[in-house]
């Protein structure tokens, strides 16, 4: 892979995120199928962040915590239950999974050894011990990187120039986002501020928002 010097160093543009394992505390009594007890009203899910990862931290081993429903990081191979690992796709990411211990379940199936994860998978990585895949998100905000340069603006339909700052949505649209910050010289009336404009991305429907933004919230379940 080359790296582009001229633009921004740290902009990927794949924007691979964090993903995050979030465990299904049962309330009390853990049920050994997911797929057996479809959640009655009184039963509020609880859900918990235990592992988070991105592409940097390469193979991550997880065990399963013996005093409570969580999931650790772990040097030790053998006392791992499976190791994570984000991955690069056609587009965006995905969460691959090397399965290490015995009856371990992708959305109620028995997975394979090396199972390719996404946002909404539910796995069972021991008996009544439930995990949810969600990713946590944040939009590029800065110079333009090289491959969003003359494509159009999904509100103003105005290519984007090398002299704006954009806003790039993890969907890869790029919105103009000049304000009294990034383009002091600029008159307010002249300046291209479609951010401010739209709460949703044009595209893909996403919020707008400068800051980090779970994907999918299990807790929402
Ligand atoms: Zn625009
Ligand atoms: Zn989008």
């Amino acid at each position: 892979m080359t790296k582009s010097a001229k633009t921004s160093e740290s902009f990927d543009p794949l924007n691979l995120g964090r993903f995050e394992l979030h465990a299904l505390i049962a309330n009390g009594e853990a049920s050994a199928d997911i797929a057996a007890s479809p959640w009655a009203d009184a039963v509020q899910p609880v859900t918990k962040a235990e592992i988070s990862l991105t592409a940097d931290d390469g193979v991550v081993w997880a065990r399963l915590n013996k005093s409570n429903e969580g999931l650790s990081r772990t040097r030790n191979q053998e006392e791992a239950v499976a190791g994570f690992r984000v991955v690069r796709r056609r587009l965006g990411a995905a969460l691959a999974m090397v399965v290490q211990g015995d009856g371990v379940l992708v959305n109620g199936a028995p997975a394979l050894p090396l199972a390719v994860l996404s946002v909404k998978d539910s796995l069972v990585l021991g008996p009544g011990r439930h995990f949810y895949v969600t990713q946590r998100l944040k939009a590029y905000l800065g110079p333009p990187p090289q491959h969003v340069l003359n494509k159009p603006c999904p509100f103003c339909q105005i290519p984007i120039t090398d002299d704006t700052r954009v806003y790039v949505c993890p969907c890869g649209a790029a919105y103009h986002d000049e304000t009294a910050e990034s383009h002091a010289q600029i008159e307010p009336s002249e300046r291209l501020s479609c951010v401010g404009k739209i709460d949703k991305c044009l595209s893909c429907g996403r919020r707008l928002t400068y800051d980090e933004f779970l994907e999918w919230d299990p807790a929402t379940l």
